[in-house]
Parts: C-alpha cells; structure tokens; sequence
C-alpha cells in the first residue's frame, strides 16, 4: 500500500510559507556580532532576546539520545500544543475525521472539538485492547489521522505491537502513538520503528517522568516530511527560552529521573500488592504507566470519603469500560502509604 503524504497535508498548509522570523535568518554562529534586527530590547536580563525558533540546541540533544536527526523532531508547548497542530496541518475543518479510542485521554476529543474535526470514537475491547476490525471499518476517505496512547490513560496498558502493525500497513493515513507514560512501560518505545512506517507519529512529553508538566514541552518525532510540514504551521516562538534552557539542562542528566522511574516502577509493584487486600478493591488492571487503575465497589462513595481525608484521587467511572474505577497516580512512599492508610480506614 502507497503512503502518499502529499494526499493527507490540508490545501491550504500545502502552499503556506513559515513566517520567516529574524532569528531564522541568521543566527550567530559563535562570534560576537549585534542584533538590532528583531525590536528587541538591548538590555541584557537573561530573556531580552527571542528564543531560537527552531529549538536547535534542545533538538540535537535529543537527537543524540534517540539516534535520529533534529529533522525528525518538532518541539511543542507541551504535547498538548503538538497534538494541535497535527490537527491543524492534516485535518480540514467541517470535512475530515479522525479516529481515537475509548476510554482514553481526553485531550484528542478536545482538540477535534476545537479544530471543527469528527471524532469517530472506537470502544476497546474488555481487555481494554484495541478492535482492530472496528478501527479500520470507522475508516473513510476523510480519515486523516489515528490517535492511540500506549500506554493508555487511564486504562495503564500498552497496546498489542501486532495490532498496531497490522493499523499501519492498513491504514493510509496518519498513526500517532501518544507515549506520554513509556518510560514507565516494559514495551518498547515505537520510535526504533520510525523509519519502518512513513505514516507512524510518535509523541511524547516532558511533563510525566521527566518531572517538567510546568515547563510545558512536548515532542513529535516522525519522517523529516512530516516535520516540515507541522514546521510550516507552528508559532515561531512556541518554545519559550527559559523552557529551552532549563530542558537542556535537565536532560543532560537524567540519573536523578531514571531512580525515580525506578522508585516509581517499585512502588508500583508494592501498591498493588498492597490494594489486592481491600476488600471493596474489585480488581487491579495490569499497568505500564505511573498510575494503577482500580475497579471498586462504588467509585462514587470511595471517591468522597477519600477526599474527605485529604487524598485527591481520580474517579474514572464515567468513562466507558470504566464503571467503579478509580485511577491512582503513584506518588512518593511517603504518599503512597498515606493512601494506604486513608484507604484501609474505610
Ligand atoms: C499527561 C499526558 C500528556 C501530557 O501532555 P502535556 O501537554 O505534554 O503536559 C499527553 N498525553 C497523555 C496521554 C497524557 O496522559
């Protein structure tokens, strides 16, 4: 089956020019020269000029990390504004779907709200796996993108690596796999596989394991056709440079982050040892992310009486497949034994 990118991009992104900034046209090169080309303020205070549009710095050592070039990646303000402008490069207002699962995270739903796009809404199976059959019957010749998390929130499992395949080499459309939680995940990440599929998207997010959700970074690795693409629609200056620096920074050394992705992935384990011994815990679903999903026996009462003693958990029960559920987010030991107790004082 021919991938034709060409085919998907929106009519009028086809033909746009990327705003042409000054710090596009030329940036220093090491020497010292002087900008007055930009309005900027002269005066140096650590953020008077304006952030590098293209994020250079911050992309090749991500590259580095990843094994892929800087061409193959696109920096957002947070995933959320990536998710956004996957919508706005491929999806015409009024004429095109896509396709999500549910339950899943709700921020596709959203997004296909505000950019005036059909969500054609796939329920996973019991198992909370994906329906294939399902997924490719939803597809018409509208469909312009699949979005599947994997591991799902807050269902907590990876999705099959078989079905996913079996999506890409079927469907001629765009596939993003969310990996917001894959760092606490056994499956590996789709992102070795990128260069097997041209229409595989792969996004993931500074704000879970990473410990930045308040620097706001996102990021979309795909073919270097894709990323020229949502290049051409996104802000110049969606990155801010404090998020730049202190990223880069914080990337650099990631031996804090990994022990506490260990602690996490242990604590975890303990949890649900810990939770298959109340009595009114119903079930435990398998998890691959930093969060346990419970099935209760009334999700609604627990929930109060939970927050009545101080602990915020979320109730989950509206979602389909998910009645009596509450999902908890791994905290601290500390945190997590204050959950413990709270929930065995019920
Ligand atoms: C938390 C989460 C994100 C994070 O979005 P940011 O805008 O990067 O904070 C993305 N996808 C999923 C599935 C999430 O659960």
């Amino acid at each position: 089956m021919k991938f034709d990118l060409y085919r998907l991009v929106r009519e009028n992104v086809r033909g746009l020019k990327p705003y042409s900034s000054a710090r596009d046209e030329y940036t220093s090169d090491g020497s010292k020269m002087v900008f007055i080309d930009a309005n900027e303020s002269p005066y140096s205070n650590g953020i008077n000029r304006y952030p590098d549009p293209q994020q250079r710095k911050l992309k090749t050592l991500l590259a580095k990390s990843s094994s892929l070039s800087p061409a193959n990646i696109l920096l957002g303000n947070g995933s959320d504004e990536v998710l956004d402008l996957i919508f706005r490069a491929f999806c015409e207002p009024h004429k095109d779907n896509v396709i999500t699962m549910t339950p899943t995270y709700g921020m596709y739903k959203v997004l296909a709200g505000i950019n005036a796009i059909e969500n054609r809404e796939v329920l996973l199976t019991e198992s909370f796996e994906l329906d294939v059959n399902r997924i490719l019957e939803s597809v018409n010749s509208k469909t312009k993108v699949i979005f599947l998390c994997s591991p799902n929130n807050p269902t907590g499992n990876s999705f099959s690596v078989k079905h996913i395949e079996y999506l890409l080499n079927n469907f001629q459309g765009l596939l993003v796999v969310d990996e917001a939680y894959i760092d606490f995940a056994t499956q590996g990440s789709w992102l070795n596989k990128l260069g097997q599929f041209p229409n595989l998207m792969v996004t993931r997010t500074f704000s879970k394991a990473y410990g930045m959700a308040g620097l706001r970074l996102g990021v979309c690795y795909a073919s270097e056709n894709i990323i020229t693409i949502l290049n051409r629609i996104k802000p110049p200056y969606n990155v801010n440079e404090l998020t730049q620096r202190k990223a880069f920074q914080m990337i650099q050394n990631t031996a804090l982050v990994e022990e506490q992705i260990a602690e996490i992935l242990s604590e975890r384990d303990r949890m649900i040892g810990q939770l298959a011994k109340i009595s009114y815990v119903k079930k435990i679903y398998p998890t691959d992310a930093n969060f346990i999903l419970v099935k209760v026996d009334d999700a609604d009462k627990r929930y109060q009486e939970i927050l009545e003693l101080g602990v915020v958990v979320r109730n989950r029960s509206t979602q389909p497949l998910c009645y009596n559920t509450l999902r908890f987010t791994i905290g601290t030991p500390e945190e997590n034994e204050t959950l413990l107790k709270v929930l065995n004082s019920l």
